[in-house]
This record gives structure tokens, sequence and C-alpha cells, in this order.
């Protein structure tokens, strides 16, 4: 059935007919819960009835008309994108990789504007921005670039968490004009950077008139207990990306940009077709009324502490057990070993896990758990490491 499909994916043997909140039904009926959210993307769960709502008033009313004309609930939606992030201006698209690209040419102009011919920017190692041209070059994984050469330049890579490397780059290379980082690394393993990292980027760029650029699609729309991740740290970025989360399921993503960052892009600089439109903007304002309506990002990390705290004492005596990382609903279980059979064991046993690094389990349940999925969540999940430590250890 899938061999006219190309060969992009290994898709795991099951397919799901309808969800409801955390949970998914497969075609054979067999039920399913869901701590992966389709990877960050359904943060308030399947088939929220206040998504649902919205896109099919929507639907029935507008989908499309061209950004040629005003869309006044794409304006709608970023009053309220830089009323939250206290940025300025969006620009929408429909992707987090269509996102991230919309930051580095902002960056790139902003640097030709400044009058630096080839302007850079520095990237991080264990990141991931996207499969663009653009975004694969400006990911820190050399499996996602292998083939595609030539990458595009103008890429500056140093550690991530690392405020020394960054801060070497800015006595030595002055066409810098921007620094593009994860304030949680999501693919590259759930890695958190240390406390004092956002802020000590802020002051270097702001020391050397950089801009701060953070890629949010994975850790936005209250994912880490926060509307954005970013404010954990008590700094505000001049650029922001977002998109998996925001419009709940359906292809949306954002620019936001803040004070000269905001003034880059003039008319006939970038645009797209389908970005913002009608339909897309309305399930994302609907997102938004919800998880702010419903404190969800607070409420989500209050459950989610809990759920980090019973991970670590369940698991405490699990020798496979390396670390266990966890930011609002966002959890890295890293092993000792390889694990990715563990999503194909977790499937047998009814629940949608991730792994990502080779050795990283990660979570990311829906924000709209309730007390019991999430106890759930975290039994069915150390009894699947302890059952997989027992087998490898017997082997
Ligand atoms: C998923 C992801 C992207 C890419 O988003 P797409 O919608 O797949 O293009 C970019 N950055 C981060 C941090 C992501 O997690």
């Amino acid at each position: 059935m899938s061999d006219k499909l190309m060969d992009t994916y290994t898709p795991l043997p099951v397919s799901f007919e309808r969800g409801e909140g955390a949970w998914l039904w497969d075609t054979c009926g067999k039920r399913y819960l869901d701590a992966l959210s389709g990877v960050a993307v359904c943060n308030l769960g399947h088939a929220h009835p206040a998504v649902s709502k919205a896109l099919c008033e929507q639907a029935g009313k507008l989908l499309h008309t061209s950004n040629i004309y005003k869309i006044p609930l794409q304006q709608q939606l970023a009053g309220e994108l830089t009323r939250l992030a206290g940025m300025d201006k969006a620009f929408f698209c429909n992707s987090g990789a269509e996102a991230n690209e919309a930051a580095i040419k902002l960056a790139r102009l902003y640097g030709h504007q400044k009058g630096i011919k080839t302007p850079s920017i520095v990237v991080t190692s264990g990141s991931f921005h996207g499969r663009t041209m653009a975004t694969l070059s400006a990911t820190g994984n050399r499996k996602i670039q292998a083939g595609f050469e030539p990458l595009v330049r103008g890429f500056v890579r140093v550690e991530y968490s690392d405020l020394d490397a960054i801060r070497n780059v800015a006595k030595n290379d002055p066409d810098v004009v921007a620094v593009l980082v994860e304030p949680v690394q999501g693919e590259g393993g759930v890695r958190m950077p240390d406390d004092d990292y956002l802020p000590g980027l802020r002051t270097l760029c702001d020391e050397q008139e950089w801009l701060l650029m953070l890629d949010e699609v994975q850790t936005g729309m209250g994912r880490t207990g926060k509307m954005f991740a970013f404010q954990h740290s008590g700094i505000t970025p001049d650029v922001m990306t977002l998109a998996k989360g925001l419009g709940n399921g359906v292809p949306v993503g954002a620019c936001l940009a803040r004070g000269a960052a905001a003034s880059v892009f003039q008319p006939g600089n970038h645009a797209t077709t389908f970005g913002g439109n009608p339909l897309v903007c309305s399930a994302a304002l609907a997102v938004i009324e919800t998880l702010e309506q419903q404190n969800l990002p607070a409420q989500a990390a209050e459950l989610a502490s809990r759920m980090l705290e019973n991970l670590r004492n369940t698991l405490s005596e699990s020798a496979c057990v390396k670390e266990i990382r966890g930011k609002g609903m966002m959890f890295g279980i890293e092993l000792d070993r390889p694990c990715s059979e563990l999503v194909t064991r977790a499937l047998d046993a009814g629940l949608l896990i991730n792994v990502t690094a080779t050795n990283v389990i990660r979570l990311l349940p829906p924000l709209i758990l309730d007390e019991k999925e999430a106890d759930e969540i975290v039994d069915r999940v150390c009894r699947l490491i302890n059952e997989f430590a027992a087998l490898d250890t017997a082997a």
C-alpha cells in the first residue's frame, strides 16, 4: 500500500482512525495512550472541541484568500502572539522549517542593512531546525546533512550551552549577525542548557548587536510549563519561531520579531501562498484561547513535576537509566544503551512514545492529561524500561 510513497519514512505498523484527548484508536479498535502528541503538535490532545468547532465554522465560511488581501484573523493572531511573547510583529508560514527559514532570511537581511555582505549565524551542535536546505545546514546533526552537500554557507557552529565558545566567536568573527538556538534541544535528546545560558546569550547579543533568535518550534505553546520556554529565564529574544503546537494539528508556523528585528522585512522580501490563511489562524486562535482560559501551561507544569518525581523515584534503581530530564511536559529518559526498539514494545502495550538521539526516550504528552492518565504514562514507561533492562541483561 505504501510502495507509491517515497521512502522517506519507516512507519510503524499501525494507523489511527480517531482520537479523543490523550487517547487514540487504531483501525482495529485498539486503544492507545498518547505520550507523544504527534511530536509536540497536539498539545490540547486529539479532537479538542474548541479547535474542532473553530475549524468547522471557519471551513464553512472561508478557507483561503491570499496575502494579497488583508486577513483579519491573521492580524488578530499576530496580536495575540505578540502580546503573549512581548514581541512586536509576526510573519506566518506553514511549518517549523519555514518559520526558521524566515528567521534566517531576516537575520541575513539585518546584516546586509548593517553593511555586512557575508553575514553568518551562530548555531549549536545537537540542534535541529528543519529539513529545508538552509535549516538542515543550521542543524547540528551530520546524519541530516549527509548527501545534501553543498550546504548553505553562513553558519558558525559551537557547542550547546557553552557561552565561552560563543564569546570566542564574537572576538574573532566580525560577520556574525545572530545566534539561533533552541531553549531546550528536542530532537537532540531533550537537552537543557545551564541556567545562565539564555541570559548570557542575551547579554552577549546586546553587546554585539546580534539578534538572539530562539527556535521554540517544539518548546513553544505551553510545552515546557510556560507559554514560551524563554519565559523561564527572564529574557526576551529578538526573534522567535513557532510551529508544532500552534495549530494543534493544522499546519501553521510563525516567526515573531521585536525591536529592530521587527522592521527588517519590507514588502517583497518574503512571502508565502498559504501562510496564515483564515482556516489555520482560526485554529491557532482557538488554541491560544484554550491554553490561556484554562491556565493550561501552569497546570500541566504542576502535573509534569509530579510525573518527573515519580519517574525518578521509580527508576532510581534501574542501572540502565543514566539521567532523567524534564521541563514541563517535555521529558527525556537517557539510557546507557540504544533503545529504539522500545517504541514498538510500547506500541504493543498500547502506549505511544518516541526515542531520539538513539538512547533517549522522549515523552511529549498532551497538556490536557488528567492525573490518572499522567500516572498511567509513568507506570507504563517504567514497566517498559525495567522489562527492557532485564531482557538485555539476560541476553
Ligand atoms: C520539529 C522542529 C522543527 C521543524 O519543524 P517542521 O514543521 O517539521 O518543519 C524545527 N525546529 C525544532 C526545534 C523542531 O522541533
